[in-house]
């Protein structure tokens, strides 16, 4: 407890009493003229000392009492604030919970926007070479036995592409491309690229072009996929996501579904709009290092847009349940976009 003495002023004329105050679990108490007064210290004003100047406490009622005592009144402060910053935080904590939640769940979206992808770039670089070619064997072979028929491209056409392809190969000799011919079947004109450099373009999309730039554009496109190796990043992200959501869902579903095979994996990939653009731009800066027009790139997905109306539905494949999703099929909506880029 702390006592003070002071002058004590009603607030309604200019008399003043002269009281004692006691001080006492955070309340001010004293008695004027036989009433008797408690005010808890939260809801009195008591101004810092300036000087030895007599301090002016304000009561919540309009009275007020003027002290000199100074070393009480801080006491009284000190001990106060203390207790009302403790009680501030203790108030606080639930509020202090909610705000770390949205902290960690904002850090979780950006360490899965952001964090993994970058993760799975660097871990892409680790992947050894003989592990993507034979999962991209495998998933050739799957599409082979399931869609695929051998081509039937006249010859002279057939050329006339490998010979675009091949200036393509001799300038990035560090990447191991390699192009495959096929009858697309049911999945008609499309082009895609496996992680081991294999990329398989269909009689469907080589027939609807009608200039051989038109055909290199898209395959610039599909080598910009591999130079950035981007169904093997895909891969890695598709994982970590599905990891993560089974660490705080504890939902096995989630991760079980990660055991499917590989090949399965990549005939479902379905690039993000960022590896779709970045496979755009490595395929306009190539054209215009050939000097070609870029225009050229813009017709050719416009005739892959034309070619099938109904291209952004999926395929399904004969006898499990994988849909086939490749690349210019899978990435219809963004179509018109694409087109427009320069
Ligand atoms: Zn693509």
């Amino acid at each position: 407890m702390i006592r003070f003495q002071g002058l004590y002023y009603n607030g309604k004329n200019n008399q003043s009493e002269p009281i004692d105050i006691e001080c006492r679990h955070q309340n001010l108490t004293f008695t004027v003229n036989g009433n008797s007064f408690h005010f808890p210290l939260d809801k009195v004003k008591i101004p810092t000392r300036v000087g030895s100047t007599p301090r002016f406490i304000e009561l919540p009622d309009g009275a007020m009492i003027e002290s000199q005592q100074h070393q009480e009144i801080d006491q009284i402060l000190t001990q106060f604030q203390k207790k009302d910053q403790l009680a501030h935080v203790l108030e606080s904590k639930w509020s202090l919970a909610v705000i770390l939640a949205i902290i960690f769940v904002i850090t979780l979206f950006y360490s899965v926007k952001d964090g993994i992808p970058a993760l799975a770039k660097i871990a892409s670089k680790e992947i050894p070479y003989s592990w993507m070619k034979s999962m991209s064997q495998e998933t050739l072979t799957q599409l082979d036995k399931k869609i695929f028929k051998a081509s039937k491209l006249d010859l002279q056409i057939k050329q006339k592409v490998q010979a675009d392809f091949q200036t393509l190969q001799e300038q990035f000799s560090d990447l191991p491309l390699k192009l495959q011919f096929r009858d697309g079947g049911i999945i008609g004109a499309n082009a895609f690229a496996l992680p081991d450099g294999n990329i398989i373009i269909t009689d469907q999309l080589v027939k609807i072009m009608d200039h051989h730039h038109q055909t290199l554009s898209i395959l610039s496109h599909e080598i910009g996929h591999i130079y950035h190796k981007h169904s093997v990043r895909s891969l890695l992200q598709n994982s970590a996501i599905a990891l993560i959501v089974f660490v705080f869902t504890g939902d096995i579903q989630t991760f079980s579904s990660l055991a499917v095979a590989a090949p399965t994996a990549l005939i479902n990939l379905k690039y993000s709009r960022d590896f779709e653009r970045e496979a755009d731009v490595w395929a306009r800066t190539y054209l215009k290092s050939q000097n070609i027009p870029l225009t050229r790139f813009s017709e050719a997905l416009t005739k892959l847009k034309e070619s099938k109306p109904r291209r952004n539905k999926k395929i399904k494949i004969k006898d499990d349940d994988s849909y086939i999703e490749l690349d210019f099929l899978s990435t219809h909506p963004d179509i018109d976009e694409r087109i427009k880029e320069k």
